[in-house]
């Protein structure tokens, strides 16, 4: 191949490119082989990579996993970008961002470590996530002193009576199952949502996301009767957290099911809106209640049966969606059904 020979031909040019470089670089062909890594170059390289002082593999045999998190796209038509995570062999995990730009021989591929600028950025979110959580505490008091309210009166019942009837036993254990639920549910989506992680995010399909969040829904037989009007489309991409944007679809198709009683239609409607991705999904419930329309993204706000809601699922994922540079809003209600949009953005925020 010609370009490849030329390549070879002017190694001096491109070892002076490397050494020039402030950033790692691997110089790619066509079809995504390994022409040269800038490891390679430079004083006591030698031909050999040299690593690095993290215990880092040489650049040439990390190509793989780049080109992965490139999602393979060769050969390399466009300038594109995209972020990779690794784990190093001490465990600890490296954040970069890559840019490929099409040459005349394949591709050039810079690697810009963004693990401090990461680290940073994650702190920010769980400041910001802290300080909503914080926002939701006097709520969180209210509402688990409810149940444990219940809870105490119930065990004061029982051990009043002497000799407890079978019957009132087994309303008092009823009682007492469902004020455990209520507090469990509680708390386990005050965890999951106060859980800040590396959480690593990428451009993708918001299908993924639409499509995982569906499958739990047909798991927990949520739409054995539902009818489902959903054309995905791949073109559509967002940037993000996979298993964060998940859990808003899954938190509206929910309450989609819930509000349809498990039967009607769910439709599922994505499109391009400038910068931003629209999620647009309806149901063909009886609406959000007239009274409660403004009050819906509250936190612990609820209409439904102590056991069916929390109360918290809106409010999170207005959060979630916030964190990403995008929002939830109610586009639609009347007795027909209700429609929320989500949008996120097409790039990183
Ligand atoms: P929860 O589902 O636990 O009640 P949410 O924050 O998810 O908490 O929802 C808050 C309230 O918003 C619900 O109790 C319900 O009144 C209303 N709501 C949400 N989605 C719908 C919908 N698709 N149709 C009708 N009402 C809805």
């Amino acid at each position: 191949m010609r370009a490849q020979r030329d390549f070879y031909e002017f190694t001096d040019v491109f070892e002076q490119i490397f050494l020039a470089a402030p950033w790692p670089m691997l110089m790619l062909g066509e079809d995504g082989a390994v022409l040269g890594a800038s490891d390679e170059f430079g004083p006591g390289a030698e031909g050999t990579a040299r690593g690095d002082s993290r215990g880092d593999a040489p650049l040439r045999s990390r190509a793989a996993h780049y080109v992965a998190a490139l999602r393979g796209r060769v050969p390399w038509l466009t300038p594109q970008e995209a972020d990779s995570v690794r784990t190093l062999p001490s465990g600890a995990l490296v954040y970069e961002r890559l840019h490929v730009r099409r040459t005349p021989w394949g591709a050039s591929l810079v690697v810009v470590d963004q693990t401090d600028l990461r680290q940073l950025q994650t702190s920010d979110i769980q400041t910001a996530r802290l300080a909503a959580l914080g926002f939701m505490v006097a709520g969180v008091c209210h509402e688990v002193t409810n149940p444990l309210t219940s809870l105490h009166s119930i065990v004061q019942i029982l051990r009043a009576e002497k000799q407890p009837s079978r019957e009132l036993l087994d309303k008092g254990f009823d009682n007492i199952a469902v004020n455990v639920k209520r507090i469990l549910d509680i708390s386990r989506r005050l965890v999951k949502f106060s859980r800040v992680g590396d959480e690593p995010r990428f451009r993708f399909a918001v299908d993924e996301a639409i499509e995982e969040a569906l499958y739990v829904l047909r798991q927990d037989d949520l739409l054995c009767h539902v009818e489902l009007q959903y054309r995905p489309d791949a073109t559509m991409t967002v940037f993000g957290n996979t298993g964060q944007i998940r859990e808003i679809f899954l938190n509206l198709f929910v309450n989609a099911a819930q509000a349809m009683s498990g039967r009607g239609t769910l439709s599922i409607q994505t499109r391009s809106a400038d910068r931003m991705v629209e999620v647009l999904i309806s149901d063909t419930g009886p609406g959000v209640p007239t009274e409660a329309v403004g009050r819906i993204f509250e936190p612990f706000f609820t209409t439904k049966s102590r056991t069916h809601g929390t109360g918290l699922g809106l409010a999170i994922s207005t959060e979630i969606a916030h964190e990403h540079g995008g929002s939830i809003e109610l586009r639609h209600t009347d007795s027909r059904g209700a429609s929320f949009c989500v949008a996120l953005p097409k790039e990183r925020a």
